[in-house]
């Protein structure tokens, strides 16, 4: 982390010796910490993570029971990238012994990543805004402020939950607000989304034997597509085959969802085809996020799925040197909401930014190609698996 003297550096700015670093990291997620150890390795070295909570705080604060659903396995030795690695040659399967980390054990991952790349992380500060005047970023938190003619945004998106969609919905508890499932109470849930999130609090409140109803307004369960982006993980589908959830969990596919209303003490949630289900319990509501992006869509062109629109760097189209890493970033049709996909792109903006700084970065480029950690030809992405 941050050494004492770097932090009283930092806060000199405040008096006006505002503090230039060549690049601003903002977020000490999988995706900060991950382009963090891309550009040491380019050979950028003046630049600071600045990061509003701890280092891996979205996955820290995820309910206790949640888990990654992509495996980690230790095939570095062959040349395969563990798939929840962020780094070459590091493997969270073999460091943590342990396939489908929690998020708490995923975040002492990033810690250990931290120290031992030694990357500088200013934590406890929170962005609050980014001004860009002549070519130079400052970069503002409630103490002081910093300059770069670089930025990568890479806030992520659990800290920023999707929360409308129907009247009422205010009245649910979204997922992402749960400290665990063991201490929820009530014995009959209504759950509202039903991807990855939905099924795993389903999961887990099933196995609790308590009864669970789930809508959606497509068929997250039915869909057929090899593309973990778009249909659910072979981990989630092995677990809605136990017990428990067969017996507890009732699904309703093509769903919508149109109004949740408190009436005396009984929640009452109507459907669009006029179905109204009642529950004693609070619903949850486990339908995405909205992203960290939006809060800085003014530095962007706006995709047409309201996505920023990027170049091959993946840097803005309106506002050079303004970089983006980790799930927001789309190219066509292709979508990097895993970490196994966005973690390709870390090179690519770690090489645009060292070359802009006359850094060579040939060894640096084949070395990632080879763990297959810098992905520049997107023509390979979107194919579907064969399935016989
Ligand atoms: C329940 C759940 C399960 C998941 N399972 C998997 C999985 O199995 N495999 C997988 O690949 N992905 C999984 N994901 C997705 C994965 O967690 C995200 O893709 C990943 O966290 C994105 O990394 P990130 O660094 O972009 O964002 P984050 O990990 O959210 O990091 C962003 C960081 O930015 C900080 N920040 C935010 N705003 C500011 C600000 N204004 N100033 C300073 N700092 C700020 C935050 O505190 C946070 O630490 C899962 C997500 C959820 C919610």
């Amino acid at each position: 982390m941050v050494a004492s003297a770097d932090a009283e550096q930092i806060s000199e700015s405040a008096e006006g010796k505002s503090k230039l670093f060549d690049v601003i990291v903002v977020g000490a997620g999988a995706a900060g910490v991950g382009v963090g150890i891309a550009l040491a390795h380019a050979g950028v070295g003046n630049f600071i993570i600045i990061e509003r909570e701890t280092v891996g705080a979205s996955f820290s604060s995820w309910t206790e029971e949640t888990r990654f659903i992509t495996p980690s396995f230790p095939s570095n030795s062959i040349g395969m990238l563990d798939l929840n690695s962020i780094a070459v040659g590091v493997s969270p399967a073999y460091n943590m012994r342990v396939e489908h980390p929690t998020g708490r054990e995923y975040a002492e991952h990033l810690k250990d990543l931290v120290d031992f790349f030694e990357l500088r992380v200013e934590e406890n500060s929170e962005v609050k805004q980014i001004v860009h005047e002549e070519g130079i970023f400052s970069v503002e938190t409630e103490d002081w402020t910093i300059s770069s003619k670089h930025i990568i945004w890479a806030a992520g998106e659990f800290l920023y939950p999707q929360l409308g969609g129907f009247a009422g919905s205010e009245l649910c508890r979204h997922t992402a607000s749960l400290a665990n499932y063991a201490d929820l109470e009530g014995d009959d849930f209504l759950i509202v989304g039903g991807y990855e999130s939905g099924v795993d609090a389903a999961y887990h409140l099933a196995k609790r034997g308590k009864k669970v109803t789930i809508f959606d307004k497509e068929d997250p369960w039915g869909l057929d597509s090899s593309d973990p982006s778009t249909s659910l993980s072979t981990f989630t589908y092995e677990r809605m085959r136990e017990l428990s959830f067969e017996e507890n969990v009732e699904l309703f596919p093509e769903k919508p969802v149109v109004s949740l209303d408190l009436i005396a003490d009984t929640y009452e949630l109507k459907t669009e085809d006029g179905q109204l289900f009642k529950s004693k319990t609070q619903p949850l509501l486990a339908s995405g996020f909205i992203g960290s992006h939006t809060l800085v869509s003014h530095f962007f062109e706006e995709r047409d799925d309201g996505f920023p629109l990027l170049n091959e760097y993946d840097e803005s189209t309106k506002v050079p040197g303004m970089y983006l890493c980790g799930p927001s970033v789309r190219h066509d049709n292709h979508d990097f909401c895993f970490i196994f996909k966005f973690r390709q792109r870390f090179a690519v903006v770690a090489q645009s930014i060292a070359s802009s700084l006359d850094i060579s970065t040939d060894e640096f480029v084949e070395a990632y190609r080879q763990w297959g950690m810098y992905l520049d030809d997107l023509s390979c992405c979107g194919q579907e698996c064969v399935s016989c």
